[in-house]
C-alpha cells in the first residue's frame, strides 16, 4: 500500500484546519507544521509543530472492520487530521495544569474537528452525525455495564478507568463530553446577527491568555464569564457555575420533549402553542433551550431559547411575525446544542 497520494489529502487537510482555527482561536504559539504518519493506530499528539497521522487514517473502513478496529469509525477516523492539528492549540499552546483538566485538550480538539466538518467540508450531515457519535460513545454500556456519563465527572479525568468501570471509561467520557461542553459554550453565545463572534473572542482570549501556559478548568470557566452574553446569565450573578456545576462537575442528562400546533391570527400570521418539557434532572437543573422551527419547505429556522428549570415545562403562544405558512413543526436542539438523551 503506497500512503503518499493520501499523505497529500492529509496536509491538504491540515492546512486547511490550521486557517480556520487561527481565525477563530487566534494564533497558536508555533509558525510551522509538519504531517508525517506513524505506525500506532490509535493518537495522533506528537510535538509542537509536528502531526503524526496514525496508520490506519490510510486504510479504509473494510480493512479496519477485518483488523476489529471500528471502534474508531464512530468519531475519530472521521475526524484524524483535524482533532490531532486542534491539539497544536489544545494540549501545546494552551497546556493543562492537571489529569483534572485534560478534558480541554481532548474534549476542544473534538469539538475543533467539529467546526472543520461544518465550516471547511460544509457538511451538515456529517456535523450532526459526529454530535450523535459522540452521544452514542457517552450513553452505550462498555462490555463492564457503565455509560460513561455515569461514570464521574470530567474532572476525574483518567482516574475513571479501572478494573470495575473498565480501561476504556474516560476515553468514552472525556472526548464526547469535553467536546460537547465547548459545542454547548458556542451554541449558547451564537447570535443572529453576530453568528459566532462572541464564541470566538472568548477562545481568542483564553488562547492569547494562556499561551505558553498550563490553564485549569476553572481558568476555562473565568474565561466564559467574562465573555458570556446576558441571556447565559441564568443565576442573575454573571457566573457560569449553574453549567459547570451540570455537566464538568456533574453528571446530569436532561431530556426534552416538544410539542408544537398552529393558528393563524387576525392578522393573517402564523401563531405557534409550543410546550418544551425538561426531565430527568434535579430540581436545581437549569437550562437554555434552543427552539427551532420546520418550515413547510424543509427548511429550519431558529427561533429563540427557552429557559428552563428542573422538572418541568413552558407552554407559551408565540407569534412568528410574517410567516403566512404554517410551519411542520417545532423541534428543540437542533444542532445538539444540548447534550441530552436521544429519545
Ligand atoms: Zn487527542
Amino acid at each position: 500500500m503506497s500512503t503518499t497520494g493520501l499523505n497529500k489529502k492529509a496536509l491538504a487537510e491540515g492546512q486547511l484546519a490550521v486557517q480556520l482555527y487561527s481565525e477563530y482561536f487566534g494564533p497558536s504559539m508555533f509558525t510551522h507544521m509538519q504531517l508525517t504518519q506513524q505506525t500506532a493506530c490509535n493518537f495522533g499528539q506528537s510535538w509542537p509543530e509536528l502531526v503524526w497521522i496514525p496508520i490506519c487514517y490510510y486504510f479504509d473502513t473494510t480493512v479496519r472492520h477485518q483488523l476489529g478496529m471500528d471502534w474508531g469509525d464512530r468519531g475519530y477516523w472521521k475526524v484524524v487530521t483535524p482533532h490531532e492539528v486542534a491539539h497544536q492549540w489544545w494540549g501545546h499552546t494552551v497546556g493543562f495544569s492537571s489529569y483534572r483538566d485534560q478534558w480541554m485538550s481532548e474534549g476542544f480538539s473534538d469539538m475543533s474537528a467539529s467546526l472543520y466538518l461544518t465550516l471547511v467540508e460544509k457538511n451538515p450531515k456529517k456535523f450532526l452525525t459526529f454530535w450523535n457519535d459522540e452521544r452514542e460513545l457517552l450513553l452505550e454500556k462498555n462490555a463492564q455495564g457503565f455509560r460513561a456519563i455515569d461514570a464521574g465527572s470530567l474532572t476525574t479525568g483518567y482516574r475513571a478507568n479501572n478494573s470495575r468501570t473498565g480501561f476504556d471509561i474516560t476515553r468514552r467520557l472525556i472526548y464526547p463530553k469535553g467536546a460537547y461542553v465547548l459545542h454547548m459554550i458556542r451554541m449558547m453565545m451564537h447570535d443572529r446577527q453576530k453568528g459566532d463572534q462572541l464564541f470566538k473572542e472568548t477562545m481568542q482570549d483564553f488562547v492569547k491568555t494562556y499561551t505558553g501556559k498550563a490553564a485549569t478548568t476553572e481558568d476555562f470557566k473565568a474565561m466564559v464569564e467574562k465573555h458570556m452574553s446576558p441571556e447565559m446569565d441564568l443565576e442573575g450573578n454573571h457566573r457560569m457555575d449553574w453549567f459547570f456545576n451540570e455537566y464538568v462537575y456533574g453528571t446530569q442528562l436532561p431530556s426534552y420533549g416538544v410539542s408544537s400546533a398552529f393558528d393563524v391570527g387576525a392578522d393573517g400570521d402564523v401563531v405557534m402553542s409550543l410546550k418544551v418539557t425538561q426531565s430527568g434532572v434535579d430540581d436545581h437543573f437549569r437550562m437554555l433551550v434552543p427552539v427551532y422551527v420546520e418550515l413547510a419547505d424543509g427548511n429550519i429556522v431558529f427561533l429563540g431559547r427557552a429557559r428552563i428549570s428542573g422538572n418541568s415545562s413552558i407552554d407559551q403562544k408565540i407569534p412568528l411575525k410574517g410567516l403566512k405558512v404554517k410551519p411542520r413543526r417545532a423541534v428543540v436542539n437542533y444542532y445538539d446544542d444540548v447534550l441530552a438523551s436521544s429519545n
